[in-house]
């Protein structure tokens, strides 16, 4: 049991990367929140986790809404005294060229991934800092945190913003024990994925099956996706890691897509 008596709150934990991650942590015995937008999934997530042995709440969570997220971190405060590790993943994607992309879907990209991330920081850092009892920030950055890609530069841009935001928690949280790190996985097959495959074969005029070989594994050594079952790893991993020895880092699980 490597995170035996924490609690850690994910965003966007109802379905894909989050809810696998919130599955490992508490088979891990960490007391897990499924904060997400969507309640009613949340809520089957948890349920599900609490049917297999382990400790969850789900909350009906905006990242992008201020007063959603400071009042969700309260109930946890309340039910369970507060977070020890918060891990902001909650994310949407857009496709289409910078050209003829509208504003409001820019904004929209960016204020959930890192507006949203910035909120949930916050949050968190009031909780760890609190009586000196420190923690451990994760982020779900990508591959597009370091490299780009056509057709989603507002997700690109708010990606790379993240390893600022990361990093400057490191600094900032590390005399009161706080820990920061970023993931960047490369693709991973969850609804977020599924659902950019047919629209980017129509935007770049090929087959479902040439976008998955040729544009997203691409550049992977051995064209495979990454699993859910790796990033949750990684994300105990990094949470459980005994000292601020690992703090301000950015780990890319890629298949050797990005390689730093
Ligand atoms: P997903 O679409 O399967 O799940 C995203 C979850 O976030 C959903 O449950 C959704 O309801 C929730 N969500 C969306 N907007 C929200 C908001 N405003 N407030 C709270 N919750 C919200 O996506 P996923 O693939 O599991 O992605 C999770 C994270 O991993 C994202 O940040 C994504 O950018 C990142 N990521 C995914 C991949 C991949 O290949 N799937 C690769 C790299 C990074």
């Amino acid at each position: 049991m490597r995170l035996a008596d924490r609690t850690a709150l994910i965003t966007g934990a109802a379905q894909g990367i989050g809810r696998a991650i919130a599955e490992h942590y508490a088979r891990e015995g960490a007391r897990v929140v499924i904060a997400d937008l969507n309640l009613e999934a949340a809520s089957a997530t948890a349920e599900a986790i609490r049917g297999a042995g382990g400790e969850a709440m789900a909350l009906a969570m905006d990242v992008t809404n201020e007063q959603m997220v400071d009042d969700g971190f309260a109930r946890v405060a309340e039910a369970w005294g507060g977070v020890d590790i918060a891990i902001a993943n909650a994310g949407i994607q857009h496709i289409d060229p910078v050209h003829k992309l509208a504003y409001s879907d820019w904004r929209k990209v960016v204020d959930v991934h890192l507006n949203g991330a910035f909120l949930v920081t916050r949050a968190a850092l009031n909780q760890m800092y609190d009586g000196g009892k420190g923690g451990t920030m994760l982020y779900m950055g990508s591959v597009h945190s370091v490299e780009a890609s056509p057709l989603k530069s507002p997700y690109v841009a708010a990606k790379h913003g993240l390893l600022g935001l990361c990093r400057a928690v490191a600094k900032e949280g590390a005399e009161q024990g706080v820990r920061s790190n970023i993931i960047c996985p490369g693709f991973v097959r969850t609804p977020l994925v599924e659902k950019q495959i047919p629209e980017q074969a129509k935007e770049l005029g090929i087959t479902e099956e040439e976008v998955i070989r040729n544009v997203m594994l691409k550049n992977t050594v051995d064209g495979q996706f990454t699993t859910l079952e790796d990033v949750a790893e990684l994300a105990v991993h990094l949470a459980a890691f005994p000292s601020a020895a690992l703090t301000g880092q950015s780990i890319v699980v890629s298949h050797g897509w990005h390689m730093q």
